[in-house]
């Protein structure tokens, strides 16, 4: 819920008909960038913005220019002229040849959508990589199989958004690791597996919340511990012994510990949201920033920023921005945006540069608007260069014209959304079927209700292959995993589609001793997602009652009789005695979550 500050306004969303906020630092930004205040509600823009990104989802294309087949984040049918990566990167083309004059007569996000489809693309949005074919939204990248939304890395697979990481697969956020396999949002760890939210750990499997922890398995909020297995110490040749009767390297034996970590989650508090050294802040998964409200996912020295999600670092200022950073400044309503940008608003792929509002894929410009394609180039609109007096008269007779001839999406008989200037495109208009960008990650939708919003529906590729083996009769120990593997076409135990395991994977997974995946790729990415809380913020009270946890902290009364039974008991004394804590916050676990949930005094007077 949306603390409502007195000098806030209140607005109803154009597309979902919810009431959202507008405050007084709100309409300070928005006069800064020179755009209205939003008329959707911040929900509704972030799944827009996200309808526009599609990070891994591929498809077999050919290069327009040198009929190369190209591996490509659009499909064969989007509408895009696709070039080879390398090819448009050269000199070899022109975008101004693409360039039109803007009609007045017609809405300005026709007429843009027309030039998206005009202006060749880049098969994928990649830069230094080698021998990364199947990877888009990555840079200084070395053999990687499917990666995306990825920095630096090498001999990578099946990952999303991962930074500096090496040999290693089947991520998602995690940064700084090695040797790491199936963990969510761990950073600077090595030989960690099936791991969520850890720091600094080594060896270690089916670990949650734990730091500077070496050879733990199934433990949470452990801080500098060694050989502990569900929480219990061990001396070390017991805990060898101990982890051998476990046999991670079978699929049941894996199965069993993992039940028995479930239940020890289950048990176990959790801290309100994973922020880090920051100062007044609301969101999760942020280190070291400050005065920030609704962001996720954000690397390092972040200010002033609103409703922004995977944020790099150094961005001050931003607000509706996906993938941005790098040092940026006022950007809005962007993705993937940033490296050195001073207002990039309503823009998508857009590196460095002053300036660029409504442009997509255009690299160190200043002054642009409506533009595509474009590489160090100035005043343009369309893209057609114009003086600085000619460009600046123009930009404000479209910006006027936007909002007295606006484009409508004529969704149903019931809804209608009118789009003007300072908004960002509509879904309709994107180049990807909304199934294949991260708003479906984030945000899914079924194929029927993405038809009747719509939006651009695509079934997904089925592979023309034939199962040679189901997932369930894999062996289930690596021991007797052999090469002829990776020539059998498995059906995922989870979809029911066809999967392979691939040569890097089958040597990785034995010299960590660890277990065939029954699941595809795809479904292993759902159960990463998964084990993350959605990007929607809930204000809670801390569940502390003193003595332990007060039950009647949890709002529904269903999840109440389900932790029946699960008591948890303080054992350090709180800085509110034996009263219930008076701490509130916004939290990201949902209302349903049966998760015990602290403050951070609370949290961090019992997790030591
Ligand atoms: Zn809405
Ligand atoms: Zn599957
Ligand atoms: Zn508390
Ligand atoms: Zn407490």
């Amino acid at each position: 819920m949306p603390t409502t500050m007195p000098d806030s306004e209140t607005k109803i969303c154009q597309n979902c008909r919810a009431s959202f906020a507008i405050d007084a630092s709100d309409l300070d930004f928005y006069r800064k960038i020179s755009v209205p205040p939003p008329t959707f509600c911040p929900d509704c823009r972030m799944q827009r913005r996200f309808a526009w990104r599609n990070e891994r989802t591929l498809y077999r294309n050919t290069c327009a220019a040198t009929g190369k087949p190209v591996i490509s984040c659009f499909a064969p049918d989007s509408g895009l002229t696709v070039y080879d990566r390398d090819y448009w990167w050269s000199d070899n083309w022109d975008p101004f040849s693409f360039g039109t004059d803007y009609d007045f007569q017609r809405p300005f996000f026709a007429q843009f959508s027309e030039l998206l489809r005009r202006v060749p693309m880049p098969a994928v949005f990649s830069t230094n990589t080698v021998n990364c074919n199947y990877c888009n939204y990555v840079g200084e990248m070395k053999d990687a199989y499917l990666v995306g939304a990825s920095w630096a890395g090498e001999n990578l697979a099946y990952a999303s958004r991962e930074d500096y990481c090496k040999d290693s697969m089947d991520l998602f956020g995690v940064m700084l690791s090695e040797r790491c396999y199936d963990c969510v949002s761990v950073l600077k760890s090595s030989q960690t597996y099936f791991s969520q939210n850890c720091e600094s750990c080594s060896a270690c499997a089916l670990c949650l919340e734990c730091r500077g922890c070496n050879d733990c398995v199934g433990c949470v909020n452990l801080r500098n511990k060694s050989y502990h297995i569900f929480n219990q110490p061990y001396d070390r040749e017991s805990y060898r012994q101990a982890l051998a009767e476990l046999r991670l390297d079978t699929q049941s034996g894996l199965a069993a510990a993992r039940q028995r970590f479930e239940e020890l989650k289950l048990r176990s508090l959790r801290k309100f949201a994973n922020i880090t050294s920051c100062q007044n802040v609301t969101g999760d998964y942020i280190a070291n920033a400050a005065n920030c409200r609704f962001i996720f996912d954000s690397a390092d020295d972040v200010r002033d920023c609103r409703y922004c999600q995977n944020i790099a670092s150094k961005a001050y200022g931003c607000y509706d921005g996906y993938g941005i950073g790098a040092q940026c400044e006022l950007t809005y309503e962007s993705f993937n945006t940033g490296v050195q940008g001073v207002r990039q608003c309503f823009c998508g792929t857009v590196y460095g540069g002053t300036d660029i509002y409504y442009s997509i894929n255009c690299h160190n410009c200043m002054n642009l608007f409506g533009c595509v394609g474009l590489r160090n180039k100035e005043y343009c609109i369309f893209n057609r260069q114009y003086g600085k007096e000619e460009y600046r008269e123009l930009r404000a007779r479209i910006i006027r014209q936007m909002s007295d001839r606006p484009y409508v999406s004529k969704v149903n008989s019931q809804k209608s959304v009118v789009y003007k200037y300072g908004e960002f495109y509509p879904i309709e208009l994107s180049p990807f079927a909304y199934n294949a960008t991260v708003a479906q990650d984030f945000m899914p939708l079924s194929p029927d209700k993405i038809r009747s919003e719509g939006y651009t529906y695509r079934e997904p590729e089925v592979p023309p292959y034939q199962a040679t083996i189901a997932a369930q009769d894999l062996p289930d120990s690596i021991q007797d995993a052999t090469e002829a593997i990776t020539k059998e076409i498995i059906s995922c135990q989870g979809c029911g589609k066809v999967y392979r395991i691939i040569s890097k994977e089958l040597s990785f997974l034995e010299q960590a001793g660890l277990p065939l995946p029954r699941r595809c790729p795809e479904c292993r990415h759902q159960d990463r997602l998964a084990l993350r809380n959605p990007m929607k913020l809930w204000h809670r009270h801390c569940a502390c009652g003193g003595r332990g946890r007060q039950l009647n902290t949890t709002p529904s009364q269903d999840v109440v009789a389900s932790c029946e039974g699960v008591v948890c008991q303080n054992t350090a004394k709180h800085f509110h005695g034996e009263a219930p804590c008076p701490n509130e916050f916004e939290t990201a676990y949902p209302p349903d979550s049966p998760a015990i949930i602290y403050c951070e005094q609370c949290y961090n007077a019992e997790v030591v």
